[in-house]
C-alpha cells in the first residue's frame, strides 16, 4: 500500500513519530505511517515556494490540461480509490464508487474549465488618460488542511481551485484517513511539476501548526472543526495570511404542514444519515409544524429503523461506522445526554451497535426543545432531532437561532412561503423540498461559526486569487 508523502516531486517516508491508521468497520490497524517532521514541512513549503516562480506563469490552458489529466487518472483508478476510501472510512464501497468518485472527478474538470474563463470589471479609462485594468493573480503557497469525513472529495475541493488559479499547495489530509491522499500523491507526482503539489502526513500540532504558521505560506484553507479554525486563524494572524474556513454545521430542516410527507420521510432518511450523518450539511435539526409533527415522528422513525448498517463491501449496506473510536464515544455521549432529558423521546435507535467496529444506531430523537444541546450542537453522527413549531415566525426564529450557518432546507408546497423563508435564512445554502445535493458549479460555504469562503463554483476559484489593479498613465 502506497503510504509515502510527496515533497518536491519525490515520494518520501515521514521521519517523525509513527501513527496507526485504522479500519473503523473492525477497529483493526491497517498500516502505521510516520508523520512528517517540522523540517519536512519546511522542505515542502520551500519546494512549493520555489515552484511558484514558474507555475504562476503557466497559462490557464496549461493548468487546465494538467487538471484534466488528473481527473482522467482518478477516473481510471476509481475502483482502487473507492476501495481505499471504504477501507479507511468504513463507507459502503458501492456508494463511494457510485456517488463520490464521479463528483470528485467532476470537481477537477469543472476547475479546469473555470480557470480559462474568469470574469471581472472591464478595463477602461476611469480617470482621463489613465487605463485601469483588473488582474486576478495567484496568491502563492496555499496550506490546505482536510478532514476525515470525505477525505478524497475534500482534497479535490482544495486542490482544484488552488491549482487552477496558479497557486502551489502543501496539503495535509486528516491523520485518521490519509490513504486516498497517499494514492493521489503517486498520480500527482507524474502529472504536475515538482513542488507544485506536496502532500504531507501528520497531526495538527506536529504538522498542521508548522504549516499554518510558516511565513512563506500565504493562505490557509481548512475544512474541519470550529475550534481548529479558530486556532488556525489565530496562528495565521502574525503573518496576516489569507484564511478560508469551512467549519461545522447543524442544518435546520423546516417542514410545514402542507409538505409532501412521503418526500420528507424519504429525504431525511437519506440526507440525515448519508455517510453515517458525518456530513456538515446533514439534515439533522428538524423543525416540524404542529399539524404534521405526530405523523412525521412515527413515519420517520419507522423509515430510519430500516436503514441497514454493515460492512463496506456488502451491497445492501446503507450505513457505515463512525470514523474513529473517539468519535463514536463523542456521538454516544451527546445522545446519552439528550436521552437523560425527561421531554426527549427516543423514536428509534439511541445506542452503540454491539460488536466490532465503531457503529452507532440510526437515531431519531423527538420532543427536542430549542435550547437542548442536541438541537444547538453539532453531533456529526446518524442522529436527528425533531422539534415542533407553531407558525412561520417561530420556524424562522428557531432555524436562525444557531451559532452555525452552513446549510438549511424548507419543505412546503407553497412557493411564496418557500421564497419568504429562503430569503430570511442565515445559511450559505437553502434547499427547497430537497437537501444535501451539491453541484460543482454552485458555491458551498457558510456564515457565522460555520466559517467563510466558498468551495466549488467560480466563487471558490476567486477565493484562491488576489484582485489587483493595474493603472497605466498614457503620457
Ligand atoms: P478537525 O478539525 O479535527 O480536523 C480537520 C483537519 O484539521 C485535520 O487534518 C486535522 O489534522 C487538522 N488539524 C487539527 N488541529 C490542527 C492544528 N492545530 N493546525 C492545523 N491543522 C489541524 O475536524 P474533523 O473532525 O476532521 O472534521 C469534522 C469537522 O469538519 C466537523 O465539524 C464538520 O462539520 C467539518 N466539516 C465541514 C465542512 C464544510 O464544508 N463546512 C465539510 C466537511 C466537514
Amino acid at each position: 500500500m502506497q503510504s509515502q508523502q510527496l515533497i518536491n516531486g519525490q515520494l518520501v517516508n515521514g521521519l517523525g513519530e509513527s501513527i496507526a491508521v485504522h479500519n473503523p468497520s473492525t477497529g483493526a490497524v491497517i498500516v502505521k505511517v510516520a508523520e512528517a517532521t517540522a523540517e519536512q514541512v519546511n522542505e515542502a513549503v520551500e519546494a512549493a515556494d520555489a515552484a511558484f516562480a514558474t507555475w504562476r506563469l503557466t497559462t490557464p490552458k496549461e493548468r487546465a490540461g494538467l487538471l484534466l489529466k488528473l481527473a482522467d487518472a482518478i477516473e481510471t483508478h476509481a475502483e482502487e480509490f473507492a476501495r481505499l476510501e471504504s477501507l479507511n472510512c468504513g463507507k459502503p464501497y458501492h456508494l463511494v464508487l457510485g456517488d463520490e468518485l464521479p463528483a470528485i472527478v467532476d470537481v477537477f474538470r469543472f476547475f479546469a474549465g473555470a480557470a480559462r474563463c474568469q470574469n471581472g470589471l472591464a478595463a477602461g479609462e476611469y480617470l482621463a488618460e489613465h487605463t485601469s485594468m483588473i488582474r486576478r493573480d495567484p496568491i502563492g503557497v496555499v496550506g490546505s488542511i482536510a478532514p476525515w469525513n470525505y477525505p478524497l472529495m475534500m482534497v479535490a475541493w482544495k486542490l482544484g481551485p488552488a491549482l487552477a488559479a496558479g497557486n502551489c499547495v502543501v496539503l495535509k489530509p486528516s491523520e485518521i484517513t490519509p490513504l486516498t491522499a497517499f494514492k493521489l500523491a503517486a498520480l500527482v507526482k507524474d502529472i504536475f511539476p515538482a513542488g507544485v503539489v506536496n502532500i504531507l502526513f501528520g497531526r495538527g500540532p506536529t504538522v498542521g501548526d508548522p504549516l499554518t504558521s510558516h511565513p512563506k505560506v500565504r493562505m490557509v484553507s481548512l475544512t474541519g472543526l470550529v475550534a481548529t479554525g479558530q486556532h488556525i486563524v489565530r496562528n495565521a494572524a502574525d503573518t496576516m495570511k489569507r484564511t478560508h474556513m469551512e467549519l461545522g454545521g447543524k442544518a435546520p430542516v423546516i417542514i410545514f404542514d402542507d409538505a409532501d410527507l412521503d418526500a420528507v420521510v424519504e429525504g431525511i432518511r437519506i440526507f440525515g444519515f448519508y455517510n453515517a450523518g458525518q456530513d456538515c450539511t446533514a439534515a439533522c435539526r428538524i423543525y416540524a409544524q404542529q399539524g404534521i409533527y405526530p405523523a412525521l415522528v412515527d413515519r420517520l422513525a419507522a423509515a430510519v429503523s430500516t436503514l441497514k448498517h454493515g460492512q463496506p463491501d456488502d451491497e445492501t449496506t446503507e450505513l457505515g461506522p463512525l470514523s474513529s473510536l473517539a468519535h463514536l464515544e463523542r456521538v454516544s455521549k451527546a445522545v446519552e445526554a439528550a436521552k437523560a432529558l425527561p421531554h426527549i423521546q427516543v423514536a428509534t435507535g439511541g445506542n452503540k451497535v454491539p460488536g466490532e467496529g465503531y457503529f452507532f444506531q440510526p437515531t431519531v430523537l423527538a420532543g427536542a426543545r430549542q435550547e437542548d444541546d442536541i438541537v444547538q450542537r453539532e453531533v456529526f453522527g446518524p442522529v436527528v432531532s425533531i422539534t415542533p413549531f407553531s407558525d412561520e415566525a417561530q420556524a424562522l426564529a428557531y432555524a436562525n437561532d444557531s451559532q452555525y450557518g452552513l446549510a438549511s432546507s424548507v419543505w412546503t408546497r407553497d412557493v411564496g412561503l418557500a421564497h419568504r423563508i429562503s430569503a430570511q435564512l442565515q445559511y450559505g445554502c437553502t434547499w427547497v423540498n430537497t437537501h444535501f445535493t451539491l453541484v460543482s458549479e454552485m458555491p458551498h460555504g457558510g456564515q457565522k461559526l460555520s466559517g467563510y469562503g466558498k468551495d466549488m463554483s467560480v466563487y471558490g476559484l476567486e477565493d484562491y486569487t488576489v484582485v489587483r489593479h493595474v493603472m497605466i498613465k498614457h503620457t
